[in-house]
Parts: C-alpha cells; sequence; structure tokens
C-alpha cells in the first residue's frame, strides 16, 4: 500500500511549472504560472474559486491598509473631507469583522460558482492570454456599464422601505473610510455586485469574447474604485481632477454625509444628467420641487 502512495507521491506546483514551460516556449511567466496553476489543482472549479476568493481578500484589505495606516497616524489631515471625523482603530475593526464574515458567509460560495457560470457562458480561462488592448477597450465597457447599474439600484435603494431594509447598514458610516465600501447587508452586496459580476458576463454572453484574466482585473480596478470612493480623502492629485466625469472619494463622502445625490459609482454623469448631483444649490431646488409638489397635492 505504502508503495503506491510513494510512487504516485504528489507533484509539486513547481513540477508543473516546469512541465508547462518545457512544452510551450511561446508562453510568457504570467501564462505559465496560470497554465501551472491549473494543471496543479486539477480541477478547474477549485482551481478558480480559491484564485478569485484569494485575490479578491488581498486586493480588499490591501488596498484598505494604506488608508487605516492614514487614520491611524494622522497623515495627511488636511485633505480628510470630513476633518472632524475620523475612524478609530476600533471602529474600522468591527467593521473589518463584518465585511470578513460577509465574504466567508454570501461570497464565498457565490465565487464558487463563478466557474461552472463562466463556462456556460463562454468565457475563456485558458492560455495565452487576450491582447492588452483587448483587455483595456471591454474594461472600459465594464465600467460604463457598472456605474449605470449601480446608479439606478443605489438610486432604488434610498427609496424608504428599501433604505430601510437594506441599504441603511451602508450608511452606518455617515464619514466613510476604506475597508466600509462592502460594509453592507448581503442583499446589497448581491444586487451591486450583480453590476460587477453580471455586466461583464451579459457581454460573454452577447459577443462570445471575454477571458477570465479580463474579468480579474476588471475587479481589481472596481475594488480599488469602491475602497478609494469611501477612503474620505481627496487629494489635489486625485483622478476626477485629471478626468472631470471620474467621481471618486470627492463625490461619494458626500453622498454618506447628507444621504442625498451622488447614486453613481465611477463617473458623474447619470448624477448631472438626471439631477442628482449634491451641491448646496442643488438640495435648495429639490426642497422647492418637493414643497410645490406637497402644495399641488394640498391643493
Ligand atoms: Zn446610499
Ligand atoms: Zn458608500
Amino acid at each position: 500500500m505504502n508503495s503506491t502512495v510513494f510512487s504516485t507521491s504528489p507533484e509539486t506546483y513547481w513540477s508543473h511549472y516546469e512541465e508547462v514551460s518545457k512544452y510551450n516556449v511561446h508562453l510568457n511567466v504570467f501564462e505559465k504560472l496560470w497554465e501551472a496553476w491549473y494543471a496543479y489543482m486539477q480541477n478547474d472549479v477549485l482551481a478558480t474559486g480559491i484564485m478569485s476568493f484569494v485575490m479578491h481578500e488581498l486586493v480588499y484589505f490591501g488596498r484598505s491598509l494604506p488608508w487605516i495606516i492614514i487614520d491611524t497616524f494622522g497623515l495627511f489631515r488636511k485633505y480628510k473631507i470630513q476633518p472632524n471625523k475620523i475612524p478609530t482603530l476600533k471602529e474600522q475593526w468591527e467593521c473589518a469583522r463584518l465585511v470578513l464574515l460577509s465574504h466567508f458567509t454570501v461570497e464565498l460560495p457565490q465565487i464558487w460558482l463563478f466557474h461552472p457560470m463562466a463556462q456556460y457562458f463562454g468565457m475563456a480561462t485558458s492560455v495565452p492570454f487576450p491582447s492588452l488592448w483587448t483587455m483595456a477597450y471591454q474594461i472600459a465597457i465594464f465600467f460604463v456599464m457598472e456605474d449605470t447599474w449601480h446608479y439606478f439600484s443605489h438610486r432604488a435603494f434610498h427609496w424608504g422601505p428599501l433604505y430601510r431594509g437594506i441599504h441603511k447598514i451602508h450608511h452606518q458610516y455617515s464619514a466613510p473610510f476604506g475597508l466600509a465600501a462592502e460594509y453592507a447587508s448581503p442583499i446589497e452586496v448581491m444586487v451591486l455586485g450583480f453590476g460587477t459580476i453580471g455586466c461583464p458576463i451579459v457581454w460573454c454572453a452577447f459577443t462570445g469574447d471575454l477571458h477570465i484574466l479580463t474579468m480579474y482585473i476588471w475587479i481589481v480596478l472596481r475594488l480599488f474604485q469602491a475602497i478609494d470612493a469611501h477612503s474620505g480623502y481627496e487629494f489635489p492629485w486625485s483622478l476626477h481632477h485629471f478626468l472631470p466625469f471620474w467621481a471618486g472619494a470627492d463625490h461619494h463622502d458626500v453622498h454618506h454625509e447628507k444621504f442625498v445625490g451622488n447614486f453613481a459609482s465611477s463617473f458623474r454623469w447619470w448624477d448631472f444628467v438626471l439631477d442628482t448631483e449634491y451641491t448646496p444649490e442643488s438640495v435648495k431646488r429639490w426642497r422647492e420641487k418637493k414643497a410645490e409638489k406637497a402644495a399641488k397635492k394640498a391643493n
């Protein structure tokens, strides 16, 4: 019995890497690492599931870490949008605990379903990777699609019953911080998460052209966007100074502070076109409109 165990002793990841390298000289290092991972795991669902979950955790907490350090050590204080509301370490830890809990209970099972779903819609998981240009234009399309989905579902979440039943949790922090990006009800995580996961899948269902790596890079960028929008800091070098239609923390912080307006995630155009962009003047205008409506009703 033992002899069979020894003769089929498990191969290491690196022996797979060497094997892949030997027969695929045309692949680059990343493609070889990728291919060796799938060969080593011998189970595509598990390979994609583990990779996705680990990536999500590393990016989420990795990207939040600089913001935690900045808050804790009082760095860049003059750029804090709501300077009187600095999250304490305890608050951030409480938030991280709840986010982690929802990652393991709500997101993990969904991530597990990801590979079968991706395969069903014809998403490529093999090497070689798509060209940089293909990834870039597809990701740009996903940003526009997700932002639209986010705007309308987030606006709907501010309707009384949905707000009280679901979205209120996310608004617990009136001065947000990076870790609070995914602090939300599981229902909200699912609905808004559909924008992030569903948009590329809809794209793939129509065009049949999507690689899972493009999807990963998109998700990483989207996580960066969400965490930075919640960071609570507005710098002279923030992206929206160079791309005026980019939303950023400047746009979303005020949504947490005032609870009205600024519903979109990445861009400013939907709020601008549909008159939900927060400014002191627009609030005045909205109030007058509301009063007019109420007066008409009373008559
Ligand atoms: Zn909201
Ligand atoms: Zn938020």
